[in-house]
């Protein structure tokens, strides 16, 4: 239930801070996570899969003996240490590795989790048709932000710990799998298929991602790189019409922002029953299938565009420079959002990019009288994603634009 009490210290403003609200801070670090590989086989009929969660830690210091990481509901079979089976306890929320051999400084130690997972609820979806949504296409998707990439494999779950990842996935045909990074090989084992991706730039554990479904293909390219769109097949004719400008944001974000668009592919995944608008996972953005536009739709929807705007300068700013804790979030959610007055106003006027920001700028005045008003960076919270509000997305767009580039002079 919401803090309704008034608070004198905060301009006769209701409180941000919900009941139970604490200071967060990132935890110790036992090392630095240099690569993770995640090798899995998906049962989507049962919506359950298994695998290996590897992960290349280089340790800060001598002695480290245990290793505690986020692992929220999964099923943990085993555990190794450079090939060698190791201890554990788990409670359902944490995995401690209890290391026979302690760690030795800056010697590298991989280790591997051999797991499994049941009818997840959080972090992995499996969608499927039943009886009420016959329709419903069958497919796969996660959503990492902020600290649910727990809840589909163990990891050092924040974004303080970047590394290169590497996801290689075996599910039936027809279906298709995306993720991040570039496809480095695939490989058909009778009714089955293996994707095999790799990302060679670090980044965050809440940025992983995989999408499967049975999906109809787009593939534009900028500057030689693939710039893809994938969408259920019915509605392969919607694609373009909603995906369609994307080459053509990457040419203008890199040069608005002074540097090339960074990472070797961007594809585009609309999926079924997503969870929110759009998620930048680096190389490969899920966005709801709901932003998909008829011919009719688009003639007056902009929301569509500004999305796709919206999570394609998160590349930059999210995804390129990584905010170290959740109190940060303003810099990459301000960014993206001050991104996409930049796109309206290059794309149709001055005028409507000064317009789309007085939009903004109303959407979070509406928000300090009616709801809160709080600092744009504080670590005291119930879960970082109460952060992700107007504060944040639409003041951070306000604060960046208010003396920039001459948006809306
Ligand atoms: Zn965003």
């Amino acid at each position: 239930m919401p803090n309704l009490s008034f608070d004198s210290d905060n301009n006769g403003r209701r409180s941000f801070e919900l009941p139970g609200s604490r200071p967060h801070y990132n935890p110790d670090r036992p090392g630095q996570v240099e690569h993770i590989f995640l090798d899995l086989v998906l049962d989507i009929a049962r919506q359950s899969y298994h695998g290996t969660c590897h992960i290349r830690i280089k340790p800060v210091r001598d002695g480290i003996d245990r290793l505690t990481l986020d692992a929220v509901n999964l099923q943990i079979n085993s555990v190794q240490a450079a090939g060698i089976e190791q201890p554990f306890d788990y409670d359902g929320e944490q995995l401690q590795i209890r290391l026979e051999q302690p760690t030795q400084a800056e010697k590298t130690l991989e280790v591997s989790i051999d797991y499994q997972v049941e009818q997840p609820q959080r972090g992995i979806y499996f969608i499927a048709p039943d009886d009420d949504y016959p329709e419903k296409p069958v497919q796969v998707w996660t959503q990492g932000e902020d600290e649910d990439s727990r809840y589909w494999f163990p990891c050092f779950d924040y974004p303080g710990q970047l590394a290169t990842s590497e996801i290689r996935v075996r599910i039936p045909k027809p279906y298709m799998a995306i993720s991040n990074g570039e496809l480095v090989d695939t490989q058909d084992l009778g009714s089955d298929r293996i994707y095999h991706w790799s990302q060679k730039q670090v980044h965050p554990t809440y940025l992983m991602t995989l999408a499967v479904g049975d999906f109809a293909e787009f593939k534009e390219e900028w500057q030689g790189k693939p710039v893809t769109y994938y969408v259920e097949r019915s509605r392969a004719d919607d694609a373009l019409r909603t995906m369609g400008k994307t080459p053509r944001m990457i040419e203008f974000f890199s040069k608005a922002f002074g540097y090339s668009y960074p990472f070797p592919k961007y594809a585009q995944v609309c999926v079924n029953d997503f969870i929110f608008g759009g998620m930048e996972n680096t190389s490969t953005t899920l966005l709801t299938d709901r932003c998909l536009l008829d011919e009719r739709a688009a003639l007056d929807n902009q929301n569509s565009e500004s999305l796709v705007a919206h999570e394609l300068a998160h590349q930059w700013f999210g995804d390129l420079v990584v905010i170290k804790h959740w109190s940060h979030a303003w810099i990459k959610e301000g960014m993206a959002s001050y991104a996409e007055i930049l796109w309206v106003t290059d794309e149709y006027s001055q005028e409507d990019g000064a317009y789309y920001r007085l939009g903004e700028a109303r959407n979070y005045l509406a928000e300090d009288s009616s709801r809160y008003r709080r600092p744009m960076v504080t670590h005291v919270y119930r879960e970082a994603i109460e952060l992700y509000d107007r504060h944040i997305y639409d003041k951070g767009a306000c604060v960046l634009s208010h003396d920039s580039l001459g948006v809306g002079r």
